[in-house]
């Protein structure tokens, strides 16, 4: 374990009648990148703005760098936060966005001048000291407002969906370049998005929020193969969950019926009985057809899409629940209406809660 630098302790928060945190506990080490990942809704924006100090918990605790902070106000904590809406000043230039927090601070021009000066050098925008915001492009006010952010070397850099307003190439590039801006500052990063796939590209791990709660708290890896629960698997994974009882316990795995038909998992540590009802999640890209497995079921093709190279077949089983598969590039030579066997490998199914 590295050193902790913040600790959220039983953290509640209500908003009228609507409790919005319902008991949140998570520590953050040094250096770490983490993001809340979760559906609009689910309390993202109010827990960073609880660690900001823009927001009191009714309970709870929030402790900085070993220090209680809770009712510590924003400014007086080493914490600064990045807007999706930038919030740039309009009729400052950058170089004034940029030191204004250290103006005030009276830190001496030359100072300041050198300061901007690494930092533009850092989100690559050296030269573009004297434009306004309005001359400015949506992914290099992005970096403006990040560079304002970083320049007085905060111990944690809250940023709440910092790309969401930008196109999905730019996206992309921003995604890489704030991941290696972040190793290179040493700065912990607290990330909000509801993007599963830029919180698995970026984050050194995902706090997966879900009304209120912190779901399931891991790496990359951990949330995206072994989801804790249905939520997870089909959150993070746009995984298929499928129910079914335990219809026998053999030496490694354990035989599901679903319908009429049998699948199976791999033993878990959990110890199973012959009729308990059971959750196991399964990946779309997972999903076999008519290849070889050991546990083929029928199913009924429903839907065919083509997005992005990616071939998305929605099947059909005989109880009428659906599940999804999805290939790159590769016809099943199926159409909709044709019946097909279906299955996965033991080692591609996990069991989750429900
Ligand atoms: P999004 O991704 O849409 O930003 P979020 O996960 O960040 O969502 P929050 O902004 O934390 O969610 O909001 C959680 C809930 O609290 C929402 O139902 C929201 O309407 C409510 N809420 C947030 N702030 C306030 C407030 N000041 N007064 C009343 N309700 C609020």
């Amino acid at each position: 374990m590295g050193e902790t630098i913040l600790n959220l302790q039983k953290i509640t928060k209500r908003f009228g009648d609507t409790k919005v945190l319902k008991g949140i506990d998570l520590t953050i080490e040094k250096g770490e990148f983490i993001t809340f990942l979760g559906p609009s809704g689910c309390g993202k924006t109010t827990t960073l703005r609880i660690i900001a100090g823009l927001e009191t918990p009714d309970t709870g605790k929030v402790i900085l760098n070993g220090e209680d902070v809770t009712d510590t106000e924003p400014n007086k904590r080493d914490v600064n936060t990045v807007f999706q809406s930038y919030a740039l000043f309009p009729h400052m230039d950058v170089a004034s966005n940029i030191g204004y927090g250290l103006k005030l601070k009276k830190t001496s021009k030359e100072t300041i001048k050198k300061k901007i000066e690494e930092v533009l050098e850092l989100v690559q925008l050296q030269g573009f000291e004297k434009r306004k915001p309005s001359e400015l492009s949506g992914g290099q006010k992005q970096r403006v407002a990040i560079a304002r952010a970083i320049i007085n070397n905060p111990k944690i850099l809250l940023l709440d969906e910092p790309l969401g307003a930008l196109d999905l190439q730019l996206r992309r590039q921003m995604q890489l370049e704030l991941k290696k801006l972040q190793k290179k500052l040493g700065i912990t990063f607290i990330y909000i998005t509801h993007d599963q796939e830029e919180a698995i590209n970026m984050s050194d791990r995902i706090v997966v929020m879900r009304d209120g709660i912190f779901e399931q708290t891991g790496t990359p890896d951990e949330v995206y193969n072994t989801p804790l629960t249905s939520y997870v698997a089909r959150f993070v994974g746009n995984a298929n969950v499928i129910e079914g009882k335990v219809s026998s316990i053999g030496e490694d795995r354990i035989v599901v019926t679903v319908g009429q038909e049998n699948i199976a998992v791999k033993k878990s540590e959990k110890d199973y009985k012959v009729g308990d009802r059971i959750t196991l999640a399964v990946r779309s890209e997972n999903i076999l057809v008519n290849d070889e497995m050991e546990y083929p079921i029928t199913a009924k093709v429903t839907e065919k899409s083509f997005a992005g190279g990616l071939l998305r077949m929605v099947f059909q089983l005989e109880n009428k629940e659906e599940l999804v598969a999805s290939r790159h590039g590769i016809n099943y030579n199926l159409e909709i209406g044709d019946e097909a066997k279906i299955g996965w490998n033991m080692d591609n199914v996990v069991i989750v809660n429900n």
